[in-house]
């Protein structure tokens, strides 16, 4: 392998790891100081150490390196990369030396790892073996470790490769998942047809299943009809779950045997690390108790060991495609609720709340939705479309004569993005609004994951001229230091407090000093979730005097909300 100096954009990347997993070289990287952070299957045969042994060990103790005729000991290479700063080659003749006393004639080369600002943050050394022994073992072991009817690895090979997924995800706190897949019925083909067109049948099946797989994945024979895929290193469910439906999908074709067609389907039984099992040895028996279901359900289907993953599952498959539908046709709905001043009783506002609208018509809570627009990174897109009809239905009011200030949510996913800028200002001038009649919600959560970008970021935003408040107060663990740095305009007060503070003389002392503070700040403030004319007015006397909640209006449909203001708002 050959290769300039390494530019990591994140080391821990997942894509970065998986295709170093699977190189035919060996390869171990270290940190600065030469302590080792990671290593690919070969360099772990190759040196006899196991990446989690070796983890943090000197380079020098995981990988040894003499001169093949003197036996004198070499310096390793990776840290003259480091020193140096640049690709070097192994030395002529080094000889690695491994744990378990074979020695390899190594050949290859080191290089400093750069971070994206172009500083050395650690080294990479890539080796292989040129000697023979190396070829030798090698073959042994692929015929120790493969089937031989589809070459594909075995039981043994599996059973290895599961115990460093699941070793693997416990680590980087990933998941690994087990796809046990059963040929429907080929007994019947074997006793009808003879075994010769049974192993037919199989290695179509082998050519099949490899197919559908990237590189990462481990497609393993177990012998007989039964077949495994293992995903290592995932992140969420759904990739195996999309992989067990593709498997699905892959058997409508027929399978040509002897000139005949035949179809074929199969079971598959599906278990997750760790979320259905603790050990290699459970995720392979909950697949197959998975796969049992599948058999006893009516063959050709698929069953997750866990019912209720099954199903939140497919809920969540579903309520994405439909999120990104609705994204596309850009029909999100945004429902508005109004806030009121509680001292006399005046709207003067209102917040944007977005809905997803399902097949049937009947709407779906952003606590349900938003999450998984985060997770699946369409919340960019959902904030600025939310953003924009907000603005947009300031614009109509404004025409008709209202001045309603609408206030929209950021994730904090948004907050962080550089596009957040470009966005309001899209909103703002293509809908002709003064800023001022844009308000930004961004929880105290949000705001607290970086204070001080968060401080730079506030500024940028406040110069385009629009209101910032900070939602959801009281739930975060803010600093006090930085909340007085950051330019914000408004405090919301957490629903959360004011729901009970009533009945419950702990939440009553959170707002009461949740107002001082905001007091202190200067910051107006505002009570979620005002139910009761017994919380309005303990609010008020608290100190707080803009409300929000049931007692003055649920969210409302865009048709609604302009009735509402038509009803509750003096016209210019
Ligand atoms: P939030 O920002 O705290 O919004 C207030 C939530 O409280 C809304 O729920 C609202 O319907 C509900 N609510 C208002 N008054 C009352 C009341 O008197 N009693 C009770 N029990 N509830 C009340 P909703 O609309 O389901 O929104 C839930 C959360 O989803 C919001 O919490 C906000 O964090 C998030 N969200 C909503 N729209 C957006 C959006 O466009 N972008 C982002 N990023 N998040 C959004
Ligand atoms: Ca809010
Ligand atoms: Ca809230």
């Amino acid at each position: 392998m050959a290769w300039g100096d390494i530019k990591l954009i994140s080391w821990g990347s997942l894509s970065l790891r998986v295709t170093l997993n699977s190189i035919g070289d060996a390869v171990i990287a270290t940190d600065i100081d030469g302590r080792v952070t990671f290593m690919n299957p070969i360099a772990e045969r190759m040196t006899g150490w196991r990446f989690k042994d070796a983890y943090n060990e000197k380079i020098e103790n995981v990988m040894p390196l003499q001169d093949a005729l003197s036996k004198q000991t070499l310096r390793n290479p990776i840290y003259i990369a480091l020193r140096e700063q640049r690709v070097v080659a192994m030395a002529l003749n080094s000889e690695l030396y491994n744990q378990n006393g074979v020695n390899y004639t190594v050949e290859d080369s080191a290089a400093p790892i750069r971070s994206e600002i172009g500083e050395v943050i650690g080294a990479i050394i890539v080796f292989h073996d040129v000697s023979e022994t190396m070829a030798m073992a090698i073959k042994m072991s692929h015929l120790a470790n493969h089937d031989q009817l589809t070459d594909l690895p075995n039981r043994i090979l599996l059973q290895d490769r599961l115990t460093v997924a699941c070793a693997s995800a416990k680590t980087n706190r990933l998941k690994a998942s087990v796809i046990l897949i059963d040929i429907d019925h080929l007994k019947y083909l074997n006793d009808s047809l003879g075994h010769q067109f049974g192993d037919d049948l199989i290695c179509q099946m082998a050519r099949r299943l490899s197919a559908l797989l990237s590189p990462s994945h481990t497609l393993s024979r177990l012998g007989g009809d039964e077949f495994v895929i293992l995903m290592a290193d995932l992140v969420t469910i759904e990739p195996s779950s999309l992989m067990a439906k593709k498997l699905i999908d892959a058997m409508h074709e027929p399978f040509v045997l002897d000139n005949q067609r035949y179809n074929v389907s199969v079971s598959i039984g599906i278990s997750i690390f760790p979320d259905d099992a603790q050990s290699p040895e459970e995720l392979m028996r909950h697949a197959d108790v998975a796969m049992y279901r599948a058999k006893q359900e009516g063959r050709n289907r698929l069953r997750f060991f866990s019912s209720e993953l099954e199903k939140a599952l497919l809920q969540r498959h579903e309520q994405e495609l439909l999120l990104r539908d609705s994204l596309q046709r850009n029909q999100l709905i945004v429902h508005y609720q109004p806030k009121f001043d509680m001292t006399n009783q005046r709207m003067i506002g209102a917040e944007a709340l977005v809905r997803l609208e399902d097949k049937l018509g009947n709407l779906i809570s952003p606590a349900l939705f938003i999450p998984l627009a985060e997770e699946s990174n369409l919340i960019l897109e959902l904030g600025k479309q939310v953003m924009f009809s907000a603005c947009l239905m300031t614009r109509q009011l404004l025409d008709a004569g209202f001045s309603v200030p609408i206030s929209v949510n950021v994730a904090a996913a948004q907050f962080a993005s550089s596009e957040l800028e470009q966005h309001i200002k899209h909103a703002i001038a293509t809908n002709d609004l003064p800023p001022e009649m844009l308000e930004l919600e961004i929880t105290e959560t949000a705001l607290m994951l970086d204070a001080s970008l968060t401080q730079t970021k506030l500024e940028q935003l406040k110069s385009i001229g629009v209101n910032i408040s900070i939602d959801d107060f009281g739930t975060g663990y803010s600093s006090l230091a930085y909340l007085q740095k950051f330019k914000v305009d408004i405090m919301k007060i957490d629903m959360s407090f004011v729901r009970d503070m009533m009945s419950n003389k702990h939440d009553f002392e959170i707002v009461k000093t949740i107002v001082s503070l905001g007091q202190s700040m200067h910051l107006k403030l505002v009570a979620e979730g005002v139910e009761t004319p017994e919380q309005r007015d303990a609010l008020q006397k608290l100190g707080c005097h803009v409300g929000q909640g049931y007692l003055y209006s649920k969210p409302l449909s865009e048709k609604d909300f302009v009735s509402f203001v038509h009803q509750h708002m003096p016209q210019n």
